[in-house]
């Protein structure tokens, strides 16, 4: 007794310089989009004619076309309207501009000289489009035969491996419609929290120590270095916040800021940065607001894809350990009053001090990061090799169920316990 639940399609046809947007409900349903003629992108990814594209529940979608065209969507979509008033032309202005750093940086080279593609960084409030537009701009460098990295620093709402991490991707190919960027060999450090307000001590340090490490990357690899970096940031701009993006500026020598919304974002940039460009961009209308139980949602898919894959299409491992075989460690103690604190001790040392965690029922539900440290001097800055997540704990037996992308044995490494939370209902 099956119930037949009829497909809606709608075909819409667009003006030259118009977007068609919609969200895929959040349900199950999935969302297909075709081409039937002319030509159109998504977030600067060409549709090929006539293949079915699809987008999965949550989704807030936009297909711009630069000549007109027709579309047709497959499924039960929300909010679909068309747009005639988009940024697109300004993000393509900007994309142009970038361009021309990328060709003095191949000039330069010609001439011996050590140069490197523009490193641009996206700041602007939460929800303003900045992941949007670094993808836009990604997409329309590898379009033109550039081999661009991309740095996703935003660690509650980050598109690299899963939330509470900062990584880098080297963009080889346009991201997929539905998708986004291939994520073969991200480069991943580990922090542990949702926002850098947490740990601003480690936030730093991990983003230098990824400047630097990309730095190393460009050094040996000469497209790379001519196609330059995206930087996405954290939607946190105010206060100790603005002193981090400065910092991530500063560590990535960072050659254009594009400020996204915010014009008193901007103008302290301007102020406080004079000797780097600073751009301001309006956002786009279509950008869609989260809200908090949002966030959380998207935070809960990341980890699911981390784990499962887009289309349950990787198959993880869930298995018992013996608590004894994992080495585990918290990075940052509780902050000790002043007066405690010994006279060599900074004040920040506390923030990076590596605290040795027992197993046991309170680590249920937390994601351990598997660290690529052998020894834990190296595991503040050691990248991760992935992660684990504590499905279970048998405090009497001494065991533990986890969840693992790979089978077992576990990898005889250190684990570092993170505040990031996933509960596996698949
Ligand atoms: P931020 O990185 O500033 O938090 P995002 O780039 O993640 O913002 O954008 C927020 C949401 O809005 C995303 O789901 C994105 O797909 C959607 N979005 C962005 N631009 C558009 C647009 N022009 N039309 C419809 N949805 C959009």
């Amino acid at each position: 007794n099956r119930s037949i639940t009829t497909m809606t399609e709608k075909e819409f046809r667009l003006d030259p310089d118009c977007e068609l947007r919609f969200e895929v409900e959040s349900k199950k349903d999935t969302v297909d989009l075709k081409l039937m003629n002319g030509k159109a992108e998504v977030f600067g990814t060409e549709l090929a004619p006539d293949k079915p594209y699809t987008f999965y529940p949550g989704a807030k979608v936009a297909v711009f076309t630069w000549h007109g065209c027709t579309l047709k969507l497959i499924g039960n979509t929300e909010g679909t309207y068309t747009a005639k008033e988009t940024p697109m032309v300004m993000y393509l202005n900007t994309h142009a501009c970038l361009e021309r750093l990328r060709k003095q940086a191949d000039v330069g080279y010609g001439r011996g000289e050590d140069t490197r593609g523009p490193a641009t960084m996206v700041v602007g409030p939460g929800d303003v489009g900045k992941s949007t537009l670094c993808r836009i701009l990604l997409n329309y460098a590898v379009r033109m035969g550039r081999r661009p990295i991309f740095v996703d620093l935003d660690v509650g709402q980050g598109s690299i491996s899963i939330p509470g991490t900062i990584g880098a991707l080297l963009v080889e190919r346009a991201a997929a419609v539905g998708e986004g960027f291939s994520q073969e060999a991200p480069l991943v450090y580990n922090f542990g929290h949702l926002t850098p307000a947490a740990n601003l001590t480690l936030y730093n340090i991990l983003v230098s120590r990824m400047a630097a490490t990309i730095q190393d990357k460009m050094v040996a690899n000469r497209k790379v270095a001519s196609s330059g970096i995206v930087i996405n940031t954290c939607g946190w701009v105010k206060d100790e916040g603005y002193k981090s993006l400065t910092h991530v500026a500063q560590a990535f020598e960072v050659d254009v800021i594009i400020v996204l919304d915010q014009e008193r974002l901007y103008n302290e940039l301007v102020r406080d940065i004079p000797f780097i460009k600073v751009v301001f961009l309006p956002k786009s209308g279509g950008v869609v607001e989260r809200t908090q139980a949002m966030r959380v949602l998207g935070r809960d898919d990341r980890i699911r894809e981390y784990y499962y894959g887009l289309h349950t299409k990787y198959h993880p491992h869930s298995f018992e350990v013996k608590m004894t075989h994992l080495q585990i460690y918290k990075i940052g103690a509780p902050a000790l009053p002043d007066s405690c604190m010994p006279a060599d001790m900074k004040v920040d040392d506390h923030m990076t001090k590596l605290v040795p965690i027992e197993p046991g029922v309170k680590l249920k539900h937390h994601m351990l990061a598997v660290s690529l440290a052998t020894e834990p001097e190296d595991l503040l800055t050691s990248n991760v090799a992935g992660f684990i997540c504590v499905l279970d704990v048998d405090e009497e037996l001494k065991m533990m169920k986890v969840l693992s992308p790979q089978p077992k044995p576990l990898p005889k490494t250190i684990f570092i316990l993170t505040d990031i939370q996933f509960m596996d209902s698949s």
